[in-house]
C-alpha cells in the first residue's frame, strides 16, 4: 500500500508528467505587481485607479497565456486583455454595468431564452481568466453551478420546449467545470428528442490548452449530439503550437470550430492583425464567426472602439480576405431577439476612406 502510494506520488511529480488543466489553472498568476513583475516591467506601478480596477475583478493570468506574452512590452496586445490600467476606476458617461440587461430572460434556473431555437445554460460563473473588457467584470458570479435537481428541471423545460434544437453551453466559462459534471450534462441533454446540437462557448482551450485532454475528449466523443465549439480568440499570437495541437485533436473528435472576438482599442483594431487572425484561425481549422462591437462596459472605456470604425476595419477585410473569413459584425441591443448584425455596407471597401453607412 505505501509502496504503491509512493509510486503514484512519483509518477505525478511534475518532472515526468506535463501539469494538467487544473494545476495549471490553480497555479494562475492572480497579483498585477506579479504580472508585471514575470514580464520583466517592475519598474511600472500601478496606480490607484489601476488597483482599485483589481479589487473589482481580480487580477486572472494562467502560465500558457502569459508565456505568450513578449516580456518587457506594456503595450503587448496580449497584457493589455488582463493588466488593470487606471482608466478602469474613470467614470464615463454611458458606460454601465449591465450593458447588455440580461437579467430578464431565465424561464428556469440558469436557462436563459432570447431565441426560438437555442437556449443559453449558464453552468458556471468561473473563468480561467479575467478580461478586463468583460461584461462579466461586475458580476464575478457566485458559482452558477446548477444542482442536480435544477437539471432535472432544466431537461423537463427543454422537453416541453421541442423547438428548441440547440443548447448553448456558456458562463463564465462552461469547460472550467469538471468532465464528470459535463458528461452528466451532455447524456442528460441527448435524452432531449428535439435537441440536435450541442454548442460549447469557451475560452479555455486557447487560455490553457491543456484543458483538451483524454478526460475531455471522451464524452465529446460518446456525445451523440453534433458539436460547435466557438473559441474566443482576440489577436493571432494567441494561437501558438500547443493551441494548435489541442484545436487538432477536437477537430479530430468531429467539433466544428468556430472562433467570435471582440474588437478592441490598442489589441485588435485594425485590419493588419484582424486579417491575420482570421488566416492564423482558418490554418488552426477554425472558421471566424462573430467580431463583437465593443459594448460599454463600465470600466473598459480604454478599449472602446466606434461603431463606425469597427465597420470600416470589417469593409477592409472583405476586400482582402474570402467571404468565409470575415466574421460578422454585430452587437446586442438589450431586449432585441437576436443579436443585431451591423451593416458595414460595400461601398468604397478597401480603401479605408469612404464614411461607413450608419443604421
Ligand atoms: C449569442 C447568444 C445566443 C447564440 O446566438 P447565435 O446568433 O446563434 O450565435 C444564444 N443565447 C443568448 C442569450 C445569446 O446571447
Ligand atoms: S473568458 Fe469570456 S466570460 Fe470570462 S472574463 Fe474573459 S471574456 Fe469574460
Amino acid at each position: 500500500m505505501i509502496q504503491r502510494t509512493a509510486a503514484r506520488i512519483e509518477a505525478h511529480t511534475p518532472e515526468n508528467t506535463p501539469p494538467t488543466w487544473q494545476s495549471l489553472l490553480a497555479r494562475s498568476v492572480t497579483s498585477p505587481e506579479e504580472l508585471l513583475r514575470r514580464l520583466g516591467l517592475d519598474h511600472l506601478r500601478l496606480g490607484q485607479g489601476a488597483q482599485t480596477g483589481h479589487q473589482a475583478f481580480p487580477v486572472r493570468v494562467p502560465e500558457p497565456w502569459l508565456s505568450r506574452i513578449r516580456p518587457g512590452d506594456p503595450d503587448d496586445p496580449l497584457l493589455r486583455q488582463v493588466l488593470p490600467l487606471a482608466a478602469e476606476s474613470e467614470e464615463q458617461p454611458g458606460y454601465v454595468r449591465d450593458p447588455l440587461r440580461e437579467s430578464d430572460a431565465i424561464p428556469a434556473p440558469g436557462l436563459i431564452r432570447k431565441y426560438r431555437s437555442r437556449a443559453l445554460l449558464m453552468v458556471t460563473g468561473q473563468c480561467a481568466i479575467n478580461c478586463r473588457y468583460c461584461f462579466r467584470r461586475h458580476f464575478p458570479y457566485p458559482d452558477h453551478r446548477l444542482a442536480p435537481e435544477q437539471r432535472d428541471q432544466v431537461i423537463a423545460t427543454l422537453k416541453a420546449s421541442p423547438e428548441i434544437n440547440e443548447v448553448i453551453l456558456s458562463g463564465g466559462d462552461p469547460l472550467a467545470v469538471n468532465d464528470r459534471l459535463l458528461a452528466a450534462w451532455a447524456r442528460a441533454l441527448a435524452t432531449v428528442p428535439s435537441l440536435t446540437r450541442l454548442r460549447i462557448h469557451s475560452r479555455l482551450p486557447i487560455v490553457i490548452p491543456q484543458r483538451v485532454d483524454d478526460a475531455l475528449l471522451e464524452w465529446i466523443s460518446e456525445c451523440p449530439l453534433s458539436l460547435v465549439l466557438v473559441i474566443h480568440v482576440n489577436h493571432p499570437r494567441e494561437i501558438d503550437d500547443t493551441v494548435r495541437h489541442a484545436l487538432a485533436k477536437l477537430r479530430d473528435a468531429g467539433v466544428t470550430l468556430l472562433n467570435q472576438s471582440v474588437v478592441l482599442r490598442g489589441v485588435n483594431d485594425d485590419t493588419d492583425t484582424l486579417s491575420q487572425l482570421s488566416e492564423s484561425l482558418f490554418e488552426a481549422g477554425v472558421l471566424p464567426y462573430y467580431l463583437h462591437a465593443f459594448d460599454p462596459v463600465a470600466g473598459a472605456h480604454h478599449f472602446d472602439v466606434s461603431d463606425d470604425e469597427a465597420r470600416i476595419l470589417v469593409r477592409e477585410l472583405q476586400a482582402r480576405l474570402p467571404g468565409y473569413l470575415v466574421p460578422r459584425l454585430v452587437r446586442e441591443v438589450p431586449e432585441r431577439p437576436g443579436k443585431t448584425l451591423l451593416d458595414v455596407g460595400m461601398e468604397g471597401a478597401g480603401t479605408g476612406q469612404g464614411q461607413a453607412t450608419v443604421k
